[in-house]
């Protein structure tokens, strides 16, 4: 596997949503990981990160494991099938502001140079005057071009080179509910993905609008019957020639995402920890950890949920793009310029004969929809979602036990998306693959 871009020095851009650390027996055995996007094995008590030269020194001077025998002919087997660094000088940093990197050290506080197109980093407030004096022919202290900002260092060597991240560790990034400060209500999650409100007192209606705010959306559509009669028409059930028919064939697709969800990680031996991260991001606690589980098949609810949910976008952008004239302001989804064209390459899809690519567009547009920047203001596509979801014809809205295991579903979904979005990026081009 060539890192992207081919094998010169680019820098890698990481995604705060993707798991990158790899074990499997051998690696397992020998106490590292592998970080599928820098291409290097980080080691996991030094949590640094380690090129295929200096694994075995490191192993054998810090942790005074000799790697032998059958350890030794996995590690070669695991080279050949996989590209990782041999010299530490060889391997791109990664781009500057991306994520705190799996596996290695908490970001530590430190510079970063502010001059275009330089990404020189480091601790010492000293050296980076020098760097900006030296490089950039700046005067101090007249001319300061650098400022704070949370380091990490691939390396733990003389002359180690740093790089800036985001502030923090790496967030859990099931944004969208999180933004809702939904599970600020005491709601917990059951292994097997389903939620439960901790309280009786936290069920009560105005705890679930307080956290959601629902009421503050759109009062002008809630307060006018026929604007409330035309939202919740969206919600209606599919007619089978509605709209050409296009519809018809999301159910299908849906319920394939569910299958890829629940057999992709078949067979790799990452599969437990991936699915420990994908509820606990990058800080696995060491004991005792829950995992994901994906549903058992018989369970349709949750794909019933997704289909609705698409069903009910591509309605909105379908009846909102055929309108040639402005009508009265009401509820349409509001999406970003991506999502709508994703959703445009979704909608071609499902039209066409043979249907074809209609699950990697449904895909993708639910990581566009997944992995949206929240930038407030009812710009986030789930919360809308829920919000519809919510109203009933007396322009109240459903109470939290019915928010519940909408909740569960929505939460299913997202990691779903995640999960595949992670294992089939790289196979991205090759649908085979995929089913
Ligand atoms: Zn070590
Ligand atoms: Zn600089």
């Amino acid at each position: 596997m060539e890192p992207p871009g081919g094998p010169e020095k680019s820098t890698p851009i990481l995604s705060p949503l993707i798991n990158y650390l790899e074990g499997g027996v051998v690696l397992d055995r020998l106490g590292v990981w592998f970080h599928c996007g820098l291409n290097v094995f980080i080691c996991r008590p030094c949590r640094v990160g380690l090129t295929s030269e200096v694994l075995k020194g490191h192993l054998k001077a810090q942790h005074k494991h000799a790697i032998a025998g059958k350890d030794w002919e996995d590690l070669q087997t695991f080279l050949c099938r996989v590209h990782v660094f041999g010299r530490p000088e060889d391997v791109p940093l990664p781009s500057p502001g991306g994520p705190a990197v799996q596996g290695l050290g908490a970001p530590e506080p430190g510079f970063a140079c502010r001059m275009r197109g330089c990404a020189y980093a480091v601790k010492s407030e000293e050296v980076m005057k020098k760097h900006q004096c030296g490089e950039h022919g700046l005067v101090h202290p007249l001319e300061k071009r650098y400022s704070p900002c949370n380091l990490q260092a691939l390396f733990n060597s003389v002359g180690k080179v740093f790089f800036q991240v985001l502030d923090g560790l790496v967030r859990d990034k099931d944004v969208a509910l999180q933004h809702m400060a939904l599970l600020d209500v005491g709601m917990s999650w059951n292994v097997d993905g389903t939620a439960v409100i901790a309280t009786d007192k936290d069920r009560t209606p105005p705890a679930l609008l307080r956290v959601t705010s629902w009421a503050d959306y759109l009062p002008q559509v809630r307060a006018s019957h026929g604007l409330r009669a035309k939202t919740l028409a969206l919600k209606d059930r599919l007619k089978p020639d509605e709209l050409g028919g296009i519809l018809q064939g999301l159910a299908e697709a849906v319920n394939s995402l569910f299958r890829l969800g629940q057999t992709l990680l078949n067979g790799r031996s990452s599969k437990l920890t991936a699915l420990k991260i994908i509820i606990h991001g990058a800080n696995i606690p060491s004991a005792g950890a829950t995992h994901w589980t994906p549903l058992p098949e018989s369970n349709q609810n949750y794909s019933r949920f997704l289909t609705e949910m698409l069903t009910v976008i591509l309605r909105s952008h379908l009846r909102a793009s055929s309108k040639t004239t402005t009508t009265v302001a009401g509820f349409s989804f509001f999406l970003s310029t991506q999502q709508t064209s994703s959703l445009q390459v979704l909608a071609e899809a499902l039209g066409r004969k043979e249907r074809d690519g209609v699950l990697q567009h449904c895909q993708d547009f639910l990581w566009k929809v997944v992995s949206a920047k929240d930038r407030g203001d009812w710009t986030d596509v789930i919360q809308q979602w829920t919000w519809l979801k919510a109203l009933r014809p007396d322009r109240n809205f459903y109470p939290a036990s019915s928010f519940t295991p909408d909740l569960a579903k929505l939460k299913y979904m997202i990691r779903q998306t995640v999960l595949i979005q992670a294992f089939t990026e790289p196979l991205h081009d090759d649908e085979e693959l995929i089913k």
